[in-house]
């Protein structure tokens, strides 16, 4: 079987030991990181395995490289066709002939993809999980008696989570349908309830956990609170001229309006929303992969496909309704390993938003008999991943830790008196404190307070207006301007003042109760801060610029351009383009950065010499190798630049 991966490994070889040949052949890297190999020896071992790896921490190999080296298959379940289709394309440009079953292909090419697989000829096969509901499928799997079953996005499977899927559930019954076959669940991010869950949801027997820390070093966080969303997107990107970024917005007629007024400015910029007509989305969508279009302005419906590991900055424009959310979506800039830039732009509206968004679909979930307990408890699962993101944003420590913790690991960076991560916002020194926030603080709390007892609660609008001394309607009607608390905070403005309120809701002194027009509450934080029994930190509510030179993180080799010709580098990328046209690919299958970084740094002169650049295996040197030789020998002498130069 597997006819066109023959590479003559002697059989009595250690399976581990041929998995890293495998690995060098065909994806052309010399060996396993410690995690990917602690994960495909237990897979090849017959263990049932967990598998929390960050996006770009290599989680597929993990269950590509076992049926070569068992050649039996793998069948892996996916929740996303446009994310199968990258991978098929990937493994088959690789020489895998790999393949997946949705339902797009057409009843013929359904039948086309279970023949090839009856007959041993697919090592690797693709599957939606909802495709498990056709019985007759189960029984075809098992007779091709595969060396493992793998879960991708295991996450979908727990209520816990922040994707359930309902559609997940029905993998629970695959253990009983194909007994003896190992599975092999794997996640990006999963908090350690969430990856119990998983545990017990799909029945692992005993399994192996390989856990990876969740930490991206080479993202760099700035989290801002939201003034001029078009200023200050157009701000970030002043930093990533023409490189991959992508912006998310939370709705469509916000993807239209920002990607217009980039346009406006000169920034190459489309937008991208699931309301789009399918010929232009799938137009958007190869343009960015083909490295035409650098930005893209989208809803979260882009994104799940892309395999773009070059993006350089991904900016929110809206605050995500989870830190798994915003893991996934901020992770896709830089899997290449070099640095890149995540901005968050948040305003306390989005947590009022994501609250009503979520209390609705409860409601119409019981409306649609759905049963009240199971309701409300994921209800209030997605309120408290809500109350966590929120936190986060308005935390003034940093980032990288508090995201570290959260996923349930231990920091090993350093501390922040020590200068920290190198590669935030708090660690850069980029968050400005407040002066005296402690009493600022009690003004607006004792203000909440003393509504309180006269048995009003207000939301922060309101509030914030009391506290800067407005002249409204609802102001003079209600006698608010004879309180001792109006005009306190005369000397900040209203959106001022609503941001401190949403930190101090943020930090856990002020309570936010009630779903499309939240009020506030006094909450026990709250009450020892306005005793006098704590103090406590805010960040200024103003928008600050960042430096020039404190844009690049300390410390780090991310951004390590030394001994790369950059015109080169830039010749190459053009070059990608064109190769990746004729292929009809998208340009990170022709070959990633780094590749493009070392061909720029290393100028090989021989096929030889190129072989040894990671990333480059045996198919692809032989059948791009030539192509790239050809423009390094025509660029360099034109150039002046010296060939085969070593690290
Ligand atoms: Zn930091």
């Amino acid at each position: 079987m597997m006819a066109t991966i023959d590479l003559q490994i002697p059989t009595d070889t250690d399976p581990i030991d041929r998995a890293e040949t495998l690995l060098r052949e065909i994806w052309g890297h010399d060996e396993l990181r410690t995690l990917q190999r602690e994960a495909v020896q237990s897979v090849l071992d017959g263990r049932d395995t967990l598998l929390v790896l960050p996006t770009g921490g290599g989680k597929s190999v993990c269950y590509q490289l076992p049926p070569l080296v068992r050649e039996r298959p793998a069948i892996v379940l996916s929740p996303l066709v446009s994310l199968m289709k990258d991978q098929v394309d990937s493994l088959r440009a690789s020489g895998v002939p790999a393949a997946a079953l949705h339902g797009l292909l057409s009843e013929e090419e359904k039948r086309q993809v279970l023949r090839e697989f009856v007959h041993g000829r697919i090592p690797v096969l693709y599957l939606a999980p909802e495709r498990l509901a056709l019985g007759s499928l189960v029984s075809i799997l098992s007779a091709a008696e595969p060396c493992l079953i793998a879960i991708d996005e295991a996450h979908c499977i727990s209520q816990w989570g922040h994707d359930f899927r309902p559609d997940y559930r029905r993998l629970a019954s695959l253990r009983a349908q194909l007994p003896g076959v190992p599975m092999l669940a794997c996640t990006a991010t999963a908090t350690p309830r969430v990856r119990e869950d998983i545990v017990q949801q799909l029945q692992l027997d005993n399994p192996v956990r390989v856990v990876g820390s969740v930490d991206r070093p080479n993202l760099i966080f700035r989290v801002r609170p939201r003034t001029d969303a078009v200023a200050q997107v157009l701000e970030v990107l002043e930093r990533h001229p023409n490189e991959a970024s992508i912006i998310y917005v939370q709705t469509r007629a916000e993807s239209e309006r920002i990607a217009k007024k980039l346009v406006d400015r000169g920034v190459k910029a489309s937008c991208y929303h699931a309301g789009l007509p399918a010929a232009k989305r799938t137009k958007v969508h190869e343009a960015f992969q083909a490295d035409r279009l650098p930005v893209v302005v989208a809803t979260v419906a882009f994104g799940m496909g892309i395999d773009r590991s070059d993006v350089r900055c991904v900016i929110h424009a809206n605050m995500p309704k989870s830190l798994e959310h915003y893991q996934q979506e901020a992770g896709r800039a830089g899997r290449d390993g070099l640095a890149a830039e995540c901005v968050l732009l948040h305003a306390a509206s989005d947590a009022a938003r994501w609250q009503g968004l979520i209390e609705r679909s409860a409601d119409e979930a019981v409306a649609e008999g759905g049963d009240r307990e199971t309701v409300n408890r994921n209800t209030r699962a997605q309120l408290d991943l809500l109350a966590e993101t929120s936190a986060w944003c308005r935390g003034l420590g940093c980032r990288h830790r508090a995201v570290v913790e959260y996923f349930g690991h231990d920091w090993h960076g350093a501390d922040e008196r020590e200068g920290g991560c190198g590669a935030c916002d708090a660690c850069l020194g980029e968050i400005e404190r407040l002066d005296d926030a402690t009493t600022v603080a009690r003004k607006i709390l004792s203000c909440v307070a003393r509504l309180g007892t006269l048995g009003q609660q207000f939301g922060a609008g309101h509030i914030a207006d009391i506290m800067v001394g407005g002249n409204t309607e609802r102001i003079r009607s209600m006698r608010h301007d004879q309180l001792s608390t109006f005009g306190l905070l005369r000397e900040l403005t209203k959106s001022q003042v609503t941001d401190l309120i949403g930190q101090l809701v943020a930090t856990g002194c002020l309570g936010r109760i009630g779903g499309d027009r939240p009020v506030l509450t006094l909450v026990a934080d709250g009450v020892t801060v306005l005793r006098g029994d704590r103090e406590i930190e805010l960040a200024k509510p103003a928008r600050g610029k960042v430096p020039r030179d404190q844009r690049a993180p300390k410390g780090r080799d991310a951004t390590d351009w030394s001994g790369i010709d950059r015109p080169l580098f830039e010749g190459l990328r053009e070059l990608r383009r064109g190769m990746a046209a004729a292929r009809k690919v998208p340009a990170y299958v022709v070959a990633n950065d780094a590749v493009l970084r070392d061909l720029a740094r290393f100028r090989p002169s021989t096929l030889e010499a190129m072989s040894s650049i990671r990333g480059i295996g045996r198919k692809k040197l032989v059948e791009q190798g030539p192509e790239l030789l050809a423009f390094l020998d025509a660029w360099c002498p034109e150039n002046g630049l010296a060939r085969d130069m070593v690290d």
